[in-house]
């Protein structure tokens, strides 16, 4: 059952735990979200993250992966993301562009792009979302065009991890061929060339470890081997990618609302009021007690859509059922510990809350906002 976690599970969380302790990555976190705009990207950190095998730690072992199951990655990312959520973030983006390469490219590319990409020396980053291309994602602008062996890509990008320094992207796009209906289709894109703009976005709220960028493509050329799978089949293998990296989004929601919990239970039993400490009082008892509802729910949530991932069943209602439910409840539990903190929550001096808060809050945002969860869990159930 999901809410008994199994051994393999359990070795999960200790290596994790270990590693933030070594790496005292609560502290790494704090200091990355504070440095100075506009922020660079943690290149030592991230080959500390992945000379310990974390960003390729459910690639298959055949391409140099760490073969973990999804229910064993889903709770690597939920501990890294009770120490820091934009460290989890920064590891996830790897696993994220991936993906597509693990299930629909071929030996040439996966020898490529994957086999680098799992020992970290291969920054890659997930091309979907473009200015006028965010929920409604079928509605792509960038165009490829046939030129010989190659093709010839020109549009925009925005809000891509990593995009700002990322070497290669999983790009999805519109291919112009003869005879081939202008559907979106996928190919992998080398981003140190001409033509190639990268800019990182400034100002984040949170998640700030981990940056992300704007990318511009001026006519630059792709070799027509880089397709992904079959041409126009674009748009399916985002949605399936996506289905599969929401389960990773509420297991970084349960991260976010544990730590949150934690912190304030800690907190309410030596914050002292009229005498007593506020864990004494029953208006703090039932934020508690609604905080560890709604962690609970969403942690079984998580597992239930991460096993069904692992026994190869179909999991797109499931894996989005648990990414609104469980960043919703991240954004209650934030919201809760701030208030049980009082000021103390508001000042990042004095408390992890507000670092929570802001981390928080993209959750009910990217890969899929919370209202398109709910058009997907709909349509689902009224097939
Ligand atoms: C920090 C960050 C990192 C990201 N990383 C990536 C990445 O690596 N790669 C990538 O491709 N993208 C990435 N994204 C993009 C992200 O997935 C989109 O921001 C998200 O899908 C929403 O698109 P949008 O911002 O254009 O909002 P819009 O689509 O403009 O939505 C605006 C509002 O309208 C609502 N809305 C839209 N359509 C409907 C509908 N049919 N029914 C009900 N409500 C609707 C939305 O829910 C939202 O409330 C990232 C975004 C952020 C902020």
């Amino acid at each position: 059952m999901a809410y008994n976690i199994d051994p393999k599970q359990q070795a999960v969380r200790d290596e994790v735990r270990e590693f933030c302790r070594k790496h005292d990555i609560i502290k790494k976190g704090v200091e990355l979200d504070r440095r100075p705009e506009p922020a660079q990207f943690p290149f030592d950190y991230f080959n500390i993250l992945a000379k310990a095998g974390f960003m390729k730690y459910s690639y298959p072992t055949i391409y140099g992966g760490g073969g973990k199951s999804g229910l064993e990655y889903n709770t690597m990312i939920e501990e890294f993301a009770y120490h820091d959520p934009a460290t989890s973030l920064l590891i996830s983006i790897q696993q994220l562009a991936g993906q597509p390469i693990i299930h629909y490219g071929n030996d040439y590319l996966k020898e490529k792009y994957l086999k680098p990409a799992a020992n970290g020396d291969l920054i890659m980053c997930f091309m979907l979302t473009e200015p006028e291309a965010g929920s409604d994602a079928s509605n792509q602008k960038t165009v490829a065009t046939s030129d010989g062996d190659n093709y010839v890509i020109n549009g925009e990008k925005i809000f891509i991890m990593h995009g700002d320094i990322a070497e290669a992207g999983v790009l999805f796009c519109k291919i112009k061929e003869e005879g081939i209906r202008d559907r979106v289709s996928t190919l992998i894109i080398d981003l140190k060339q001409s033509g190639v703009t990268q800019r990182t976005l400034e100002y984040k709220m949170g998640m700030k470890c981990a940056t992300t960028g704007h990318i511009k493509l001026e006519n630059v050329l792709v070799p027509k081997k880089n397709l992904l799978g079959e041409l126009g089949k674009g748009f399916r293998f985002a949605m399936q990618t996506l289905d599969g990296a929401r389960i990773g989004i509420a297991a970084q929601a349960v991260g976010i609302a544990q730590r949150a919990f934690d912190e304030a239970l800690s907190y309410s039993k030596k914050r002292m009021a009229f005498g007593a400490p506020i864990a004494k009082l029953q208006a703090i008892q039932w934020m508690i007690a609604d905080m560890s509802c709604q962690l609970e729910a969403a942690r079984m949530l998580t597992y239930k859509a991460s096993l069904m991932w692992d026994r190869g069943e179909k999991f797109g209602t499931e894996a989005a059922q648990a990414k609104l439910f469980a960043t919703e409840a991240a954004g209650f539990c934030v919201d809760k510990a701030m208030q049980i903190h009082g000021g103390y929550g508001f000042i990042e001096e004095f408390s992890p809350i507000g670092k929570l808060y802001r981390d928080q809050r993209v959750t009910e945002i990217y890969e899929g906002t919370s209202e398109i969860q709910r058009l997907v869990i709909a349509s689902n159930l009224l097939k």
